[in-house]
């Protein structure tokens, strides 16, 4: 390989990983110094929130089962109140990147630490990225505030996402790691970890839709989702996160579909002007077309694969186009109104990234 020079930044946080380790979030909170921690889920997982509240015991100071996705600011607002009403020392965010999100609001404003227990693919909690939504509008920012202290990944609790979600969700993280392999601010480590987290996540995705619960390969997808979501909080994200956030803000599309739908096409956009993080993706992917591949995975996958299908209207692509050009940001290809309106276009036909 050849080795350019670089700059990285290890980020500060205490992973705990294994089917069962969920037993040792009182034991970790307790290490991290904490007494009194407010459990955050989203509605759709209290059961779980509960569970979990109840084994720490004198540890919880409650269960806020509110979390929503984007993080509305009503709803970042009413879990900070929450958590100074109870006196809480920290949260512990269990759940997907919403219930993440809502940690990082409150560490924001408040300061209190976060400790996550994720049980989807998303990698929010490996960053120091937080976003809020208001009037429609969501805005983000890094702060080293909201990056949880401490992350403990049990796969056992990933068990239960239904099939869709995993799938979604995996070649979510998966869209993180092939943008880290060619982002402005790449670097040995991470290109590693992303190579790694690439190959472990697409060789566990398809033993999940042959077998749900599969616990071994739920391990080995966590793990993929650990090291892709390292990657995001390690890099700049380019193109294809660019168009996600555009396509999801405008249009109110679904996050981890959208991430699905529109990978291969940004990274056959891509492909030729970043040799190396394609022959690394090609690499983890045992393929000489890694965009044709990723395309290809996510139908076997059963994944969606046209923006039509999510509910994107065809006038939207020019106007969409028009949006991602208008602020430069690092790209290996440049980003022309012309070449993202295709790329669009590819994406919402679900035609493949080589037609
Ligand atoms: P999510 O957190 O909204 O979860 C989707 C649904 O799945 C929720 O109803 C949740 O309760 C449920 N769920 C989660 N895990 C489950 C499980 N194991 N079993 C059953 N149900 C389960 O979705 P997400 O895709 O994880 O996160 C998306 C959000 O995270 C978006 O708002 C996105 O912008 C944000 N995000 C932020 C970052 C960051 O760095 N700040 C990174 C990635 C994603």
């Amino acid at each position: 390989m050849m080795m350019t020079s670089f700059a990285y930044d290890a980020l500060p946080m205490h992973v705990r990983f294994g089917p069962g380790s969920v037993q040792n979030l009182a034991e970790e909170i307790t290490r991290l110094g904490l007494r009194r921690v407010l459990v955050l889920c989203s509605p759709e997982q209290s059961e779980t929130g509960e569970l979990i509240a109840k084994a720490l015991g004198d540890l919880s100071a409650g269960v806020h089962p509110e979390a929503r996705m984007h993080v509305p600011v009503e709803v970042a607002r009413h879990a900070r109140d929450r958590a100074a009403e109870l006196d809480a020392d920290g949260c512990v965010a269990v759940g997907g990147g919403s219930a993440v999100g809502l940690g990082k609001a409150i560490a924001l404003e408040h300061g209190l630490p976060v400790v996550a227990v994720p049980t989807t693919y998303a990698g929010s909690e490996m960053t120091p990225v937080w976003g809020l939504t208001e009037n429609g509008r969501k805005r983000t920012g890094k702060d080293p505030r909201v990056l949880p202290v401490g992350v403990v990944y049990d796969p056992e609790l990933t068990v239960g996402l239904p099939i869709g979600m995993t799938v979604t969700s995996g070649l979510n993280a998966i869209a993180h790691a092939v943008e880290a392999l060619y982002a402005p601010d790449a670097s040995p480590i991470i290109s590693l970890m992303a190579e790694e987290g690439i190959r472990a996540l697409a060789g566990a995705l398809p033993d999940l839709v042959a077998d749900n619960a599969d616990l071994e390969a739920r391990t080995r997808a966590l793990y993929g989702s650990w090291l892709c979501g390292a990657c995001l909080g390690a890099t700049t994200m380019s193109l294809h996160h660019k168009l996600c956030h555009v396509l999801g803000g405008t249009l109110d599309l679904p996050h981890a579909p959208t991430h699905a739908v529109v990978l291969p096409h940004a990274l056959a956009y891509n492909q030729q002007a970043a040799p190396d993080a394609a022959a690394a993706v090609g690499r983890a992917l045992g393929s000489a077309d890694p965009a044709l591949e990723l395309w290809e995975l996510a139908g076997r996958l059963g994944a969606p694969r046209a923006l039509r299908d999510l509910g994107m209207a065809e006038p939207d692509i020019d106007r969409i186009a028009g949006q991602v050009v208008a602020n430069p940001y690092a790209n290996p290809a440049p980003v022309t109104q012309d070449g993202v309106a295709a790329l669009l276009r590819a994406a919402w036909a679900g035609q493949s990234p080589a037609a």
